[in-house]
């Protein structure tokens, strides 16, 4: 897979297509076949630490993380790029709290890139759509420039109780904007690949939308996601990636509300392409992981993926084992403290100190990549 890796996308992209719809459970597939070629899905995830922190990051992924074998990086780029088509939803901030880390260019993105095929990893950029539109009372670029385009305007920018906004998935002006600013990552990274996010959707089908109101919440979840597997996969013959805790039904799999869905989106899941890579996050250690063999079952490529807890991220990683098949990905370590996390990797703060829970995450990549590559 990280060899000849545009013609592999194209296959790839193509041979998903062939099978979007139909792959019943057990049968094997040309996408399965494609896979079953390919070696396991060594990943990490980052959130983008922004311009200042890329000299950094890219040090993290060649002195550290090439050498114990990670052969693919997501970057979470969102807002955070020097965007020509609307620079109006130029972020300067990093993806996190971080302030002053900027938005990342073009010829930095292609550097990075660059770098990461030079050292055998393929990186994909990762745009969240959908939720995730803001953070601790900051809108985030598409919601504070285009407010029409929020689900929920009603709702105050200071409320306490919002977690994160959406942007509204029926509102006619999103994706063509959405494309755009994908298009340029994809250019920008030359990706063959790209993660849509997709996680922790909490407003949808809010009652108040003109366009949503009284619609069906999986229905308009799984909209979201055939239009931006029509654009990408269908129009760019990439591969596509995504979050899968809104196909799962919380109480069901017996997940908590943020792992999994508690607001009716899950059976979504029955309504999407099975060509899309599904990132089964999972964080607290558990006896059983059951969404893993569910989306299997389903006919999905499955990536499991963890945090922080070593310990966690080691029953998955073991439990996923047990159902192995050509679309059980290998697995993906989340890391999630911004530009804290690439200092932690190397062991170096400018200032003397480490974030302590980014040296877990640190540590954890390295107990998942011991499990997966077998070394000691
Ligand atoms: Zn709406």
């Amino acid at each position: 897979m990280v060899r000849n890796k545009r013609l592999g996308s194209v296959l790839a992209a193509t041979l998903g297509l062939l099978c979007c719809f139909g792959c019943a459970s057990g049968r094997r597939t040309l996408a399965d076949s494609q896979t079953e070629r390919a070696e396991q899905w060594r990943g990490v995830h980052f959130f983008s630490p922004g311009k200042q922190g890329l000299p950094l990051l890219q040090r993290a992924i060649v002195e550290e993380l090439a050498p114990i074998g990670v052969n693919t990086v997501i970057l979470e780029v969102n807002y955070g790029f020097e965007f020509q088509s609307h620079p109006e939803l130029r972020w300067e901030g990093a993806v996190s709290d971080s302030p002053d880390e900027g938005a990342i260019s073009k010829a930095e993105a292609r550097e990075l890139a660059a770098l990461c095929r030079k050292h055998g990893i393929r990186l994909i950029p990762q745009f969240n759509c959908l939720g995730h539109q803001s953070w601790r009372k900051t809108l985030f670029p598409l919601l504070a420039q285009y407010p029409e385009m929020d689900e929920t305007p009603h709702i105050a920018a200071d409320d306490p109780d919002v977690y994160c906004r959406s942007w509204c998935p029926l509102h006619p002006d999103v994706n063509p904007i959405v494309f755009d600013l994908m298009d340029e990552l994809i250019d920008a990274f030359q990706a063959d690949a790209f993660h849509v996010g997709m996680d922790e959707v909490f407003y949808i089908a809010d009652d108040q939308c003109p366009r949503c109101k009284g619609k069906d919440p999986a229905q308009l979840f799984a909209k979201a996601v055939n239009d931006y597997h029509r654009h990408l996969v269908g129009e760019k013959r990439l591969t596509m990636l995504m979050w899968g805790d809104r196909l799962l039904d919380a109480e069901a799999m017996g997940y908590s509300k943020w792992e999994a869905s508690a607001n009716s989106t899950a059976p979504a899941v029955d309504l999407i392409p099975r060509d899309i890579i599904i990132c089964d996050w999972h964080y607290g250690r558990r006896e059983e992981y059951p969404s893993v063999p569910y989306f299997l079952d389903k006919g999905f490529r499955v990536w499991p993926a963890s945090w922080k807890n070593a310990e966690a991220a080691q029953a998955l990683l073991e439990y996923s084992r047990r159902y192995a098949t050509p679309r059980l990905m290998g697995h993906l370590c989340t890391t999630w403290y911004g530009p804290a996390v690439p200092p932690a990797i190397l062991g170096e703060a400018a200032d003397g100190k480490l974030n302590p829970e980014a040296v877990k995450a640190a540590e954890t990549i390295h107990t998942c990549m011991r499990l997966l590559t077998g070394a000691r």
